[in-house]
This record gives C-alpha cells, structure tokens and sequence, in this order.
C-alpha cells in the first residue's frame, strides 16, 4: 500500500478537547451547557448504534443530550408537534432527527419542521439556502451556515492533506441531499473542477480515471475500483457497508490504495468525524444563541 492514510479517527480525537474547550465557556456564560435533542421514531437498528455512539461523543464534549422516543406508529402531526415543542423550548440549542424514518411518514415534510436555527446537521432547505450561496467557505461561514455533517467530514479530511486544491478536477459520485451534493459545492469553493456523477452517469469510470479528487457517496460497496483510480490521486470515502471485519466503502481500498495519494479508510475515516462535525455545530448553535441572548 503507498497511500498515506487519512484517519478520521485521529481527527475527531484532536479536534474534541477544543469543543470540550468551547461548551465548557457557553456553560459558565449562561450557566447550562450546550443542549443536543435527539429524536428518534421507532428502532431502525444500525441508527440505533449510531446514536449510542453519538451519545458517547456527547459525554467526552460536554455537550448534554436529551433523547425523545417515538413508537414506530407515531403519526406525522406527532412528530411534528414534538419538533415544535423543541422549537420553542429555550434550553434546546441543537436538533438531531435520527433517519431513516418509517416510510410512512414524509420525511420531506419532517425535516423541513427543524427549527433552522436549532438544525444542526445543516438539513433545511432554510440552511441549504446560505449554504449554497456561498462561494467560499469564509462566506459561509460569515453566512452562519452549517455544512451537512458527512460532507463536513469529507472536507476536513481533504483539509488534512494540505492539498492546493484549486484547478484540480474532483469527481464526486453520488449527488444526495446529505452527502454527494454538499461535498460537490465545498469542492467548487475551493475552487476546484467538479463533475456530479449518478446513477444515470455514462462512463463512470472515465470520469473518475482523470479526477486528481474522488469523493465516493453511492451506496454501493466497492463500486469504485482500484484501477479507476488516477496514480496520486486523493480518495474520500463516506461509504458505509457491513459490520466488523467485513465493513466496506464505496471503493475498493485495497486496490485504491496502492494508486492514491491520499485514502480514507473504511471504517476509522469520515464515519467517525462525521459525529464530531455534528457536535462541533452544537456547540456552535449554542455559542450563538449565548450571543444572542446576552444581546452581543
Ligand atoms: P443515497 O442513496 O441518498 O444516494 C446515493 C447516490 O449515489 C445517488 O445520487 C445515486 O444516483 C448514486 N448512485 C447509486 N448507484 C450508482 C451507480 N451505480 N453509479 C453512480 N452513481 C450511483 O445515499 P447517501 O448519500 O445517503 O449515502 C451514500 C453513502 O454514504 C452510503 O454508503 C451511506 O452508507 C454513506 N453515508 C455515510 C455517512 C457517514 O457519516 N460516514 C452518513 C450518511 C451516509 P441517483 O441520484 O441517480 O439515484
């Protein structure tokens, strides 16, 4: 393998003392730390393991973390009602709607009953408004704007390798509303040339062969393989697929590797990161409704 490994794991432990740093003073400027509220509706597995660990990063930071369950059966006004009552709860700096929801409801409809200034994963369509207007990242953050937390994730590993991104060809697979389309926006505000690749995309692999960037979110492991990859490239990895041993991406990394400059491995790399964006922008909400309310 001649890839330098980007380890989000590593990341996310540098990164949390700071947050810690920073809940702790909201804590003694108004006197109650940052508050996450968690809503989960019925038991979909695997986001259950997910929450327990994004739980646990909440204890290492400070950060309390409320978590409101809803049967499986809950009704779309129930849950609606509930994000208004947290709307409108003081004490509530940050909202996490734990997905997926059960199909019936319309998960459309729900996300957009966020709160935007309590959206911390950057999912409204208020958020997508300034997000996307941005042109830089200074502008965005100027803006107030939280970067969607997988696609935060992605960027500060790219971050991490030092790479002058601007004038390189990124390709990014995959143009959800969570993942593929964000990261593609933070690549063109660093000036980068970017192509949104889908499920429609015709030559997928001659797109990725000439990309010195690939961030792969499809869904689909190991679709992305190893002999697609240009010689120095950097691969950015948000796949997610199995459990233990046999956890996969969305690229082949034992073959990726051995051409990219730079990899995330699967998994210890923009999975693990991705909770610490998400309390990071807690924090942030918190520091900024402290702001407010002190009138500064
Ligand atoms: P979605 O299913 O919402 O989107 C998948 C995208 O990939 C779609 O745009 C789809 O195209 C495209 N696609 C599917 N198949 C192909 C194909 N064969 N060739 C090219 N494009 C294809 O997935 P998400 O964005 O939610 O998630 C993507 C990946 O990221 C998953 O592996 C997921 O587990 C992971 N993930 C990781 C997170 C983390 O924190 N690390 C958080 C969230 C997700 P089209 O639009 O045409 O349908």
């Amino acid at each position: 393998m001649s890839a330098k490994l980007l380890k989000g794991k590593k990341v996310a432990e540098r990164l949390k003392p700071d947050i810690k740093l920073r809940a702790a003073a909201v804590s003694e400027n108004r006197g109650s730390p940052p508050l996450l509220a968690v809503i989960a509706v019925g038991k979909d597995a695997a986001s259950q393991t997910y929450l327990r660990a994004k739980l646990q990063v909440c204890e290492e930071v400070s950060v309390e973390a409320t978590v409101e369950s809803l049967p499986e059966t809950a009704s779309e006004s129930e849950v609606l009602a509930l994000l208004r009552k947290l709307a409108s709860d003081p004490t509530v700096d940050g909202i996490l709607l734990e997905q997926p929801l059960p199909p019936r409801l319309d998960a459309r409809r729900v996300v957009e009953a966020i709160c935007p200034d309590k959206d911390v994963e950057g999912v409204t369509t208020a958020n997508f408004g300034r997000f996307y207007a941005a042109k830089t990242l200074a502008d965005m953050r100027a803006s107030g704007a939280l970067i969607p937390c997988t696609a935060d994730s992605i960027l500060q590993l790219l971050l991490e390798t030092g790479a002058d991104v601007a004038g390189l060809d990124a390709v990014v697979v995959g143009r959800s509303n969570i993942v593929g389309r964000p990261t593609a926006h933070l690549l063109s505000c660093l000036n980068a040339t970017v192509t949104l690749c889908h499920s429609r995309t015709h030559d997928l692999a001659g797109h990725v062969r000439r990309a010195d960037i690939v961030a792969a979110a499809v869904g689909e492991p190991r679709l992305i393989q190893g002999d697609w990859i240009k010689p120095g490239a950097i691969v950015l990895d948000a796949g997610i697929h199995g459990s233990g041993k046999e956890m996969h991406g969305d690229v082949d990394f034992e073959a990726a590797s051995r051409a990219a400059a730079f990899i995330t491995p699967v998994p210890g790399g923009v999975g693990p990161l991705t909770v610490v964006c998400l309390l990071d922008h807690v924090v942030f909400s918190a520091e900024r409704r402290t702001r407010q309310s002190l009138g500064a």
